[in-house]
């Protein structure tokens, strides 16, 4: 009866991470003249003739699945490389940029690989790499990929080549879940209670790991849609690579809480192995560590170094990355580790196989963010607009033909205005940007002015023709918010957008044109429905629950009413004060108030259960699972107020408002 916490809730806690693909009718239109023209000129401007990277992703194959195909435990496909098999082509097609087409080929090269003797990667399995060391009684798993079913194959992968040992101790790199998701494919909850594994991470993880997606992760989920392509049916005009790996293994999470918290720049010795850590927290996640292995001579850079351009701003949405920081923290392993690795591995991409490699490597992605940062700055100090920087900050050649310094998930583009953002925030200084008109009615009122939508619909035909798009897919924006009925117009910035799609050189940035285009022609792609994720969910502080219960106030509802209730989570102590007053609920911990419309207590274990739609609060409080004391009027009042936010809200056209 009430809609209470279901779906807006779960998918906040599985924001960016879970998009089964869903495959739509191929609408696409080919590569433009004009998109075949730009793409083919990539092929002079890039180094395409050192093929190095190939080598380095293949070097130590040990063995892999047919098609890289594994199945979860209902026989649901959970990853699959053969859709991806156009990707053997010799040369990029003209509807995907060259340089995107080489990375996409190389995250093809799927399977177990050894590093060295004793040290293994499952590559290309997920959208990370799960790393397998040998110590003395048994495995060390750095980061178990994305999702149990994905982990699970690469593990049994390992034992097919090299025999069934333990999984004696996991280490979680960082707060992401495609580090930590498929935990339960490698080893199980009991075993870790009786100590027979144990959980390593850095400082934070847990709080991290749990907290990126609450708040804003209805919006985030959504966007991340555009972000990874989800929908988009792997092809030469679909799908080739998110720029960081594959694609996104599909299937639900989980999550085993840390034994063993890492401290800063600890060395430690597991089952054998010595690892000295480098932390680098506040950069690439919240919480995130490095790590070297004297016995190998093998740095583990994580995800703070990655064979290209990563994200400072992500086009999901998140909060900005400190791009200084992040290249002070590749210069700290440069320093520490650099003389002693012999190889360097990541948990993305492939290794860097030789010392001088590692050096320039380094050198390479601490200089690419430094660059990015510093640059932008030294722009923005003197006064230009995030538009003027994000087009005019060019990497020195130097780093430009550098294949690691190449933006495939990041884009100088938008890391750019991502710095901006970080120092100055979404305002640009011109007081004619501090109010402007409403998107949709800046739309319209621009249109008309511009002599109405035939006549903006038959200039932007002409410079479609001439192979404008970003200016088509500019304009076709305020036609469609003007008039999102507009079907003509609707198909131009399809059109526009796909090409933009075809020449982008980031997978993130294809992605998002190519969905947004679908999206033009065919309306919002549903996401299919996202599996719970009760490991998340229970982890979840009760206090960051009533967070995502504020944020969902409906203020209508909430008009002049002021409620006060006491929330009491008995087994586990918790006492919460939540006041709603003027339209805003807040809450304290560890007070209770006497004069409370309504005191409300129940176990977590209910409080899970509702949050995994196995029961409701009316249900609850029917099967007298949650005691309400007082009103109960009161609180059911309260959970009247709150909305559900939709998981598939519109993006290329206007939302609607209420
Ligand atoms: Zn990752």
């Amino acid at each position: 009866m009430l809609p209470l916490f279901k779906k807006a809730m779960l998918a906040a806690l599985s924001a960016g991470l879970l998009f089964p693909a869903i495959v739509q009718a191929e609408t696409s239109k080919p590569a433009a003249a004009v998109t075949a023209q730009v793409n083919q000129a990539v092929l002079n401007e890039l180094p395409f003739a050192d093929t190095r990277s190939f080598e380095d992703a293949r070097r130590g194959f040990v063995g892999a699945l047919p098609n890289g195909r594994v199945l979860d435990e209902e026989g649901h496909v959970a990853w699959d490389m053969e859709p991806y098999a156009f990707l053997n082509g010799d040369s990029a097609p003209d509807s995907v940029n060259p340089s995107l087409w080489r990375m996409a080929q190389l995250n093809a090269i799927h399977g177990l690989f050894e590093v060295v003797d004793g040290m293994y990667q499952v590559r290309n399995m997920d959208l990370s790499n799960m790393t397998i060391i040998e110590g003395d009684s048994g495995l060390i798993i750095i980061d178990p990929l994305l999702t149990p079913a994905t982990a699970r194959a690469g593990l049994e992968l390992y034992y097919q080549h090299r025999g069934k040992k333990p999984v004696v101790a996991v280490l979680y790199t960082h707060n992401h879940a495609d580090h930590f998701g498929g935990v339960k494919g490698v080893v199980n909850e009991e075993d870790v209670r009786a100590g027979k594994v144990r959980i390593y991470a850095p400082e934070g993880f847990m709080e991290h790991a749990i907290a990126e997606n609450v708040i804003a992760g209805n919006a985030m989920t959504r966007r991340a849609t555009y972000q990874f392509g989800a929908g988009l049916p792997p092809g030469v005009r679909g799908h080739v690579d998110t720029g960081l790996g594959k694609a996104l293994g599909s299937g639900g999470l989980s999550l085993i809480a840390p034994t063993d918290t890492v401290p800063d720049n600890a060395n430690l010795t597991i089952d054998g192995i010595e690892i000295e850590f480098q932390m680098a927290h506040g950069t690439e996640a919240e919480s995130e560590m490095m790590m070297y292995f004297p016995q190998f001579s093998v740095l583990n850079t994580a995800e703070i170094t990655s064979q290209q351009l990563h994200n400072i701003y992500t086009i999901r949405g998140a909060a900005i990355r400190d791009a200084n920081s992040w290249s002070k923290f590749i210069d700290k392993v440069l320093v520490r580790f650099a003389d002693r690795a012999d190889i360097l591995v990541a948990q993305h991409h492939w290794p860097i196989w030789n010392p001088e490699d590692i050096t320039h490597f380094l050198e390479v992605q601490r200089d690419l963010y430094k660059h990015i940062h510093d640059q932008t700055v030294r722009m923005m100090n003197r006064g230009m607009l995030p538009g003027d920087i994000a087009e005019n900050l060019q990497l020195p050649e130097s780093l430009n033909q550098e294949w690691s310094a190449r933006g495939y998930y990041g884009t100088v583009s938008h890391n750019a205005r991502g710095v901006y953002q970080r120092y100055m925030g979404w305002y640009d200084a011109n007081p004619a940007n501090l109010n402007p008109l409403p998107p949709s009615e800046e739309s319209r009122r621009t249109i008309d002015y511009m002599g109405g939508e035939a006549e903006v619909l038959r200039k932007a035909r002409k410079d479609f023709a001439d192979g404008d798009y970003r200016w088509v897919a500019s304009v076709m924006r305020h036609l469609v918010y003007a008039n999102p009925e507009n079907r003509e117009a609707r198909e131009l910035g399809a059109d526009a957008l796909e090409q933009l799609g075809y020449q982008a050189e980031a997978g993130t940035w294809r992605s998002a044109y190519l969905v947004g285009a679908h999206e033009l022609r065919h309306g919002v792609i549903t996401p299919k429905h996202v599996g719970l994720q009760p490991d998340l969910m229970q982890a979840l502080e009760t206090s960051m629950f009533f967070d995502a219960m504020g944020v969902r106030v409906d203020p209508e509802k909430a008009a002049g009413k002021h409620l006060v209730i006491n929330w009491s989570i008995t087994d586990k102590g918790e006492d919460y004060r939540l006041n709603l007053q003027n339209a805003t609920l807040t809450h304290r911990s560890g007070e209770l108030d006497e004069h409370a419309h309504a005191s409300v207590s129940m176990s977590r274990a209910v409080l899970d259960n509702i949050l995994l739609q196995k029961t409701s609060f009316p249900e609850a409080v029917e099967a007298g699972d949650i005691k309400v004391e007082e009103s109960v009027d009161a609180f059911f009042g309260l959970l009247q107020m709150l909305e559900q936010p939709p998981s598939n809200f519109a993006i290329i056209e206007p939302v609607a408002m209420q």
